[in-house]
């Protein structure tokens, strides 16, 4: 029987872990098949407090879980593929074995939608990104692409608009699921040019680990033309990692964790940290935060059960 189960290696289960560890509770960290999480698939991150000169992003978060292991955590591969919360000690189903837990802390944040293009995931870091706060500031004077039609892709094509010399917002349909509010900021703004009925066949140029343009198709006319551009971002929408808990954590109609305040689900002894239920913010630093409440949170529940 564990005192804390952390599921997740990002920002939120590595702080999680570096908290319940150095008060002496022995976490068990399931890294699962996106280890480091969101940080992993980036790479300078300058906006993390305290690294001035900036930090690489799996480097960052590599330095966490060795902070982590200092004081005592474990941490191991593993994949939940079911979870049974009905009862007081909750159980996890890892790699086809359950383990039990007095407290289980949720940090398997949320995948950001991608494209599935043929190069996309080898560019990943050197010009494609899914998070315009994180990269945006690359990209000064530079062209930039931004996919989706909903309120990320006209926030992020907003934001964008303050580095990128122009911002092309390129949506599959003509309508759009971002709100009237949104859409109409985005198409006031002259740095922003809007293209419909587009869709994006591949991004270039592996060859120089670089993006330099993409291939886009127009699906009303079936034209298919290349287009320079250096950032490449995606807006697409993200899917929280939340299937082992359908039917026993409250979650929302994506499927995010509905808080119960601090870091509580409707489950006592069973707490979130970071993107599995945040879905404004979304930062590092937002999430190392939520996984130091969800820690503290743990260890007093621990010490109300008498453990
Ligand atoms: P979203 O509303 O689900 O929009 C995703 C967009 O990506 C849609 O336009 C969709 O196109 C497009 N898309 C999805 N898969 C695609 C694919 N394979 N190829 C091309 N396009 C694809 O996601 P979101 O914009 O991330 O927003 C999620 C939630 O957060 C929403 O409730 C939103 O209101 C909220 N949010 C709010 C704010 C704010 O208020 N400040 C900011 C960001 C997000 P189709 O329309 O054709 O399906």
């Amino acid at each position: 029987m564990r005192n804390v189960i952390i599921l997740g290696s990002g920002c939120a289960g590595n702080t999680a872990a570096i908290y319940t560890a150095r008060a002496g509770l022995k976490p068990l960290l399931l890294m699962g098949h996106e280890p480091g999480g969101q940080l992993s698939l980036t790479t300078d991150v300058e906006n993390f407090p305290g690294f001035p000169e900036g930090i690489n992003g799996p480097d960052l978060v590599e330095n966490m879980k060795k902070q982590a292991e200092k004081f005592g955590a474990e941490c191991e591969w593993g994949t939940v593929s079911e979870a049974d919360l009905s009862s007081k000690h909750f159980r996890v189903k890892v790699e086809g074995e359950w383990i039990h837990t007095r407290t289980l802390i949720i940090a398997t944040g949320a995948s950001a939608r991608w494209l599935g293009l043929p190069n996309e995931h080898k560019l990943i870091g050197h010009g494609v990104s899914s998070c315009a706060t994180c990269d945006g500031a690359f990209y000064k004077e530079r062209k930039i692409m931004v996919i989706g039609g909903g309120d990320s892709a006209m926030e992020e094509a907003n934001f964008l608009t303050r580095f990128g010399s122009e911002v092309t917002l390129v949506h599959r349909r003509d309508q759009f699921r971002a709100s009237k509010i949104m859409l109409d900021r985005a198409r006031n703004n002259p740095k922003i040019k809007f293209m419909t009925n587009t869709t994006v066949e591949d991004v270039y140029d592996v060859s120089k680990n670089l993006v330099t343009g993409v291939k886009l198709r127009n699906v009303k006319t079936g034209e298919v033309w290349d287009q320079e551009v250096d950032g490449f971002f995606l807006a697409i929408g993200h899917i929280p990692n939340t299937k082992p808990f359908v039917g026993q954590i409250d979650l929302d109609e994506d499927g995010y964790i509905l808080s119960k305040g601090g870091a509580r689900t409707n489950i006592p002894g069973v707490f979130h940290a970071g993107d599995v239920q945040d879905r404004t913010y979304r930062q590092a630093i937002t999430a190392a935060g939520a996984g130091c409440m969800a820690a503290i949170e743990a260890e007093r529940y621990l010490e109300a059960e008498g453990h």
